[in-house]
């Protein structure tokens, strides 16, 4: 990681004077300093609540924690390492949202629901990988029968499609989210009862180039294969639009629209989505950069819509690749605190500034009410499990 950084390493031409770089701890006024070594630290005196647990108890609805059952002895994290973190935490349950299907989807049944009662779910995923195969569309929608019965609770839907499935492999043009092929599907999720958990496309920055006006440049020059501009990549508004035809099209399906539905920034755009759909959700995972830099629009959306935003992290055992991510108690701290308090001007992830931005963000102190449900209610009910 530390090498790629380094490649995108660039000097801010405002500060930058004599070429000859210094040391960063002697670059003074006039001297060259990398942006990558730019590390301020506030002088702000704000007071500091830590909340190392959630006041009510929590359904996680985004978790990747299926990872901790494929860790090899040694490397990674133990389930029993997680389930006494959930304990401290105050989490009663995890969505392991990317269960898989057939073997892979029974392992997780076995190594986490089973093991564990009451404390991880699992969802189910499509087979991409037989889309062109005849009769996918019927059989997928079966599969999803067979999953339940198997002991998923819902239908999770990665990012890659509209960005990375293709017709005849690798060659072929993008599938579209709203393809044909996957309707009998949506609409077994409505009747079997199975929430889909869907994210399409990415942060905006993302869909933009990585120049010095991309408010994410950091991050994506730690990971410069996450941006999807050029090439054939529809811009950000059509794939928004084709899941946003999905949802309209399957009334009776519950969707859990992932990440703020993808679009944080415009919250404006969220709130008409959800007023549109009735049928539609969202959760918070790996957004609360996003949601914590703007507290009062923040603060309006989550009073608008107390029933249908959900808690969620996007937490994974092998963060290694996405480091703010990275399933350990100092990443919930950090949600919990955003959520309870008013604290100001604190930063977003664990991991070094900047994971995301180069911004800090604010507490936006939810009343009681409002946590309950966003914390368990609102997934208990959509997951049909006993509320508070
Ligand atoms: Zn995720």
């Amino acid at each position: 990681m530390k090498t790629s950084r380094r490649q995108f390493t660039r000097t801010i031409p405002a500060l930058a004077a004599p070429a000859a770089a210094l040391p960063a701890q002697e670059a003074g006024a006039g001297g060259t300093l990398a942006l990558s070594d730019f590390q301020p630290k506030s002088m702000l005196v704000v007071p500091e609540h830590k909340v190392p647990r959630a006041r009510y108890p929590v359904i996680d609805v985004h978790t990747h924690v299926g990872g901790a059952l494929r860790q090899t002895a040694g490397a990674g994290l133990s389930v029993q390492q997680i389930v006494s973190w959930m304990d401290e935490l105050n989490i009663r349950t995890m969505i392991n949202l990317t269960g898989g299907f057939g073997e892979a989807l029974a392992r997780n049944v076995a190594g986490l629901a089973a093991k564990h009662p009451g404390r991880f779910l699992n969802c189910t995923e499509p087979a991409f990988q037989r889309i062109r195969e005849p009769g996918y569309a019927q059989w997928q929608a079966d599969e999803l029968g067979r999953a339940k019965q198997a002991g998923a609770v819902g239908l999770k839907i990665l990012k890659n499609l509209g960005l990375v499935v293709r017709e005849e492999g690798r060659q072929g043009p993008l599938v579209k989210v709203d393809d044909a092929r996957f309707d009998p599907m949506w609409a077994a999720a409505g009747k079997l009862g199975m929430p889909v958990f869907i994210h399409t496309s990415d942060p905006d920055a993302f869909f933009t180039p990585i120049d010095r006006f991309n408010e994410r440049w950091d991050e994506l020059g730690n990971h410069p294969n996450w941006s999807f501009y050029g090439k054939d990549y529809p811009p950000k508004s059509e794939l928004l639009a084709a899941r946003n035809r999905v949802i309209e099209r399957h009334p009776k399906t519950t969707f859990v629209c992932l990440h703020v539905a993808n679009h944080p920034e415009n919250l404006d755009d969220v709130t008409g989505w959800l007023k549109r759909y009735p049928n539609m959700h969202v959760e918070i995972g790996a957004r609360i950069g996003e949601l914590g830099r703007q507290p009062r629009r923040a603060r309006r959306f989550f009073e608008e819509f107390e029933d249908r935003i959900m808690f969620g992290t996007d937490a994974t055992p092998d963060g290694k690749s996405v480091p703010q991510q990275d399933l350990t108690p100092a990443l919930y701290h950090i949600y919990f605190r955003f959520l309870e308090t008013l604290d100001e001007y604190f930063d977003y992830a664990p991991s070094p500034t900047p994971p995301q931005g180069r911004w800090r963000i604010y507490g936006i102190g939810l009343p009681d009410r409002i946590l309950k449900k966003l914390y368990h209610d609102n997934a208990a009910r959509i997951l049909g499990l006993r509320a508070l």
